[in-house]
């Protein structure tokens, strides 16, 4: 039976066309190329912010946080209910990750348990997207002006998604953005890291080359910087031309990207709306790019419908296990949502190169699975 994959990347003669001109060119690595798609993605999300282009979007969240002059003995407050990314990014400058918890409706951040763990060392908030929702963007922003923490945004989830008509990026302080395949445009891997700080972005220009100071212009032009200097921890987090290509031709595509997206997810929402064994997340799709399709299982069902799924050729997916459930993440404290959420949720495919059909044959199986419980229940 061919099953249905919960995500994918989606391509087409013009990626493959867009390659084929770089690898002509027999020049691959960070050139013009990067810093064209980083125009476009400026022009794209508003011409205020500045845009750097990394290797992975765990990259940008890594540089960011050491831009902002974040490491040992600093805490940087997360949701525990995330891709283990974004903990591994903020442990990597030395800084501590704080898992907290999250709001049940969303699954995104929950504030009051977040002003609980400020200490001293808090430097930074990492609020996550989760599934595309843009999270209480007032509450952080009050909160960060309080306590003067900088919000570095993962928005691995939001490419492309708004929040009172603004694009993701264009209103925060740092956003992280992921391009790797199975977001909502991809680099094939590729991240980027967009701010109206320009000392942070100057400053992961020169991270994401081993800190070679002002590499990057060199760069750009084709030139290498053999007399240089280099005073802070870089990395190889730069961003190649042939990843570029890839990521210009699918930015192109967002609102055909975008539309499928939403077009799917409103048929998953609409008609799983009176299936007694699920509950939808209640999100308002159109300003919403939706990366992933979550819902939650009552009743300890989750993975018996997870199985189901599977077994009539449907991949399904969770996000997320806990990090505070890993071991280098382990909290000595509860964080009773997050659990509660984790045990519940399953993730159903979303991505553009699904159909109507095929969401309605997923729609059927979960029907059928809730009538057979129904009746088990009797
Ligand atoms: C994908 C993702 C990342 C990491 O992005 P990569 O490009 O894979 O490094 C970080 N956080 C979240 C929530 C993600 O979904």
């Amino acid at each position: 039976m061919n099953s249905i994959r919960v995500s994918q990347s989606v391509f087409g003669q013009e990626e493959i066309e867009a390659t084929k001109t770089i690898l002509e060119k027999g020049f691959v690595g960070m050139g013009p190329e990067t810093k064209t798609f980083e125009d476009d993605l400026r022009y794209f999300i508003g011409s205020e912010v500045e845009v750097v282009c990394v290797s992975t979007g765990t990259a940008a969240l890594q540089l960011a946080v050491q831009a902002c002059g974040i490491g040992f003995g600093d805490e940087v407050l997360i949701p525990t209910f995330t891709y283990v990314a974004s903990f591994q990014a903020v442990s990597a400058t030395g800084a501590t990750p704080v898992a907290c918890d999250i709001d049940l409706e969303t699954g995104c951040i929950d504030i009051k348990d977040l002003e609980k763990r400020i200490t001293l060392k808090t430097k930074a908030i990492m609020p996550v997207h989760y599934a595309s929702q843009i999270c209480n963007v007032e509450a952080l922003q009050e909160i960060a002006r309080k306590y003067n923490l900088r919000i570095i945004e993962d928005a691995a989830h939001a490419f492309g998604c708004k929040y009172n008509n603004q694009l993701c990026g264009s209103f925060g302080d740092i956003t992280c953005f992921s391009f790797d395949g199975i977001k909502n445009i991809t680099s094939g891997e590729g991240g980027a890291v967009v701010t109206r700080d320009h000392q942070v972005a100057n400053t992961i220009r020169d991270l994401r080359l081993l800190g070679v100071q002002g590499d990057t212009a060199m760069r750009i032009k084709m030139k290498r910087s053999w007399d240089f200097e280099v005073a802070e921890q870089g990395w190889r987090y730069h961003m190649s031309d042939l990843m570029a290509a890839i990521g210009r031709v699918q930015l192109k595509k967002i609102s055909y990207f975008s539309a499928r997206r939403v077009s799917l997810a409103c048929q998953y929402q609409n008609h799983l709306a009176d299936v007694k064994c699920v509950e939808i997340f209640p999100i308002k799709y159109g300003a919403i790019v939706p990366h992933i399709f979550p819902i939650r299982v009552r009743e300890g069902k989750r993975d018996s419908l997870k199985e189901y799924l599977n077994d009539n050729g449907v991949q399904t997916g969770l996000h997320y296990k806990p990090n505070h459930f890993l071991s280098k993440f382990k909290t000595e404290y509860l964080l009773p949502n997050a659990e509660k959420m984790y045990a519940e949720t399953l993730t159903l495919p979303l991505h553009p190169a699904m159909d109507e059909e095929q969401v309605s044959l997923i729609i059927d199986l979960i029907r059928t699975f809730n009538n057979l419980n129904e009746r088990d229940n009797l």
